[in-house]
């Protein structure tokens, strides 16, 4: 890590390539003789050198806007294999991912799934779609990441995807494929996606009995990582429970992002003040909420280490230089730190970079894959004049 500091500067993303291959290979294993497909879910980190490193694996990918989709073309090369979920899709998105002949559609609501129908059949073409339903189960997750409950924008509610499935076949354009479901994120109990995998075996039930024959069953991703002394099941002991609900029969999709990279990243800082006030201590680091906005957005913990240990052990709040209340990364930790010392944060490898943005005008930080003894640098510090490349002042005499 102080290598990395030295190489690249601070702030910056440290992944780990071992422990991306690990998980994958975890997932993989897990499903031991079962025809299964993974498709890492793009939006948890979509570095091309990250998509790279899977798809060589024999990874898929799910994706949630066309940008992921060219994404997945520029690292991987192969986009059939690719799952689309998202409840606002647009005609021109529709459009792009038939011509790239995607492997599923995941659809999520009756008007989505008319327009998919009339753009295929304009182009010529069955679009493979999968009903994404809702199962109303309560992930028991932070409430900005749960998207199981009927309350949620997310799926069709279960109750209607019988009549909408019917609807499915009488359309033209459409290929009725599979079912699917994602009830949220950081799940850390098994029980909700056991619930929701049984009632989804019922709809595909149900829908067998009146020969609406489907492939595959993907049941989403979600599993969640231990953040600080989060618990939540082992890959092996999460997939297995999944394969003894599913039948046999059917083609088993799952769509882990989290659960693939978050253990394998670290944001890698520098204290620039200690500033101690008459209530607290403050560790003033040059990262802050523009590089990681998981603790500002969902009260996220993340367990902060030293790199370089420098100062005698104290109380402090870890937080950044951005002009909000908000823009803390860990708040009462006990470090042993002094400014100059290098801190990492740990398990950022998910929902990380990808939420990166550049309020207070803050060049997004740069991505480095360590692999063996070799450092990578897979994404390049934004430059100040790429925060305003695009911009126009007003042109006056
Ligand atoms: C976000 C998302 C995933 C991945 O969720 P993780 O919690 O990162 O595993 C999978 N499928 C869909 C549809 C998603 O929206």
């Amino acid at each position: 890590m102080a290598a990395v500091a030295e190489a690249y500067g601070t702030p910056c993303y440290v992944y780990s390539r071992a422990i991306i291959e690990s998980n994958y290979r975890t997932y993989s294993a897990a499903f031991g003789h079962r025809r299964h497909r993974i498709c890492y879910a793009v939006k948890a980190n979509g570095n091309l050198a990250l998509l790279d490193v899977l798809a060589r694996l024999g990874c898929a990918f799910d994706i949630v806007s066309v940008g992921e989709l060219e994404r997945v073309r520029a690292a991987a090369g192969n986009v059939r294999t690719v799952t689309f979920a998202g409840v606002g899709k647009t005609r021109v998105e529709l459009e792009q991912a038939l011509a790239a002949e995607i492997f599923c559609f995941n659809v999520e609501s009756i008007e989505e799934l008319e327009l998919l129908g009339e753009a295929a059949t304009a182009l010529g073409v069955d679009a493979p779609i999968a009903l994404r339903v809702n199962p109303d189960v309560d992930a028991n997750t932070h409430p900005y990441i749960a998207t199981g409950l009927y309350e949620n924008k997310f799926g069709i509610p279960i109750g209607d995807a019988m009549d909408i499935y019917r609807r499915a076949v009488a359309l033209s354009g459409l290929r009725v494929a599979g079912v699917a479901c994602h009830i949220g994120s950081q799940l850390t109990s098994i029980e909700p996606i056991v619930d929701a995998a049984e009632r989804v075996m019922r709809l595909v039930d149900a829908l067998n009995r009146e020969d609406i024959v489907i492939d595959h069953i993907d049941i989403g991703g979600g599993l969640g990582i231990a953040y600080g002394d989060a618990a939540p099941p082992a890959i092996d002991v999460y997939i297995k429970a999944i394969c003894r609900i599913i039948d046999p029969q059917y083609e088993i999709v799952v769509e882990p992002g989290r659960s693939v990279v978050g253990e394998a990243g670290a944001l890698l800082m520098r204290v620039q003040y200690l500033k101690k006030t008459p209530l607290k201590t403050f560790a003033i680091c040059d990262a802050a909420m523009t590089d990681l906005i998981r603790p500002a957005l969902y009260q996220a913990y993340h367990d902060i280490l030293p790199v370089t240990a420098g100062g005698e052990e104290q109380r402090v709040d870890v937080v950044g230089p951005v002009c909000e209340t908000g823009d803390f990364l860990g708040r009462g930790r006990d470090l042993a730190v002094a400014s100059g010392d290098l801190l990492a944060i740990m398990d950022c490898g998910a929902y990380g970079f990808v939420m990166a943005s550049n309020y207070n005008a803050r060049p997004r930080p740069p991505e480095v894959l360590v692999d063996g003894r070799d450092i990578h640098l897979i994404r390049e510090r934004e430059t100040l004049a790429q925060l305003y490349a695009g911009e126009y002042r007003l042109v006056s005499e």
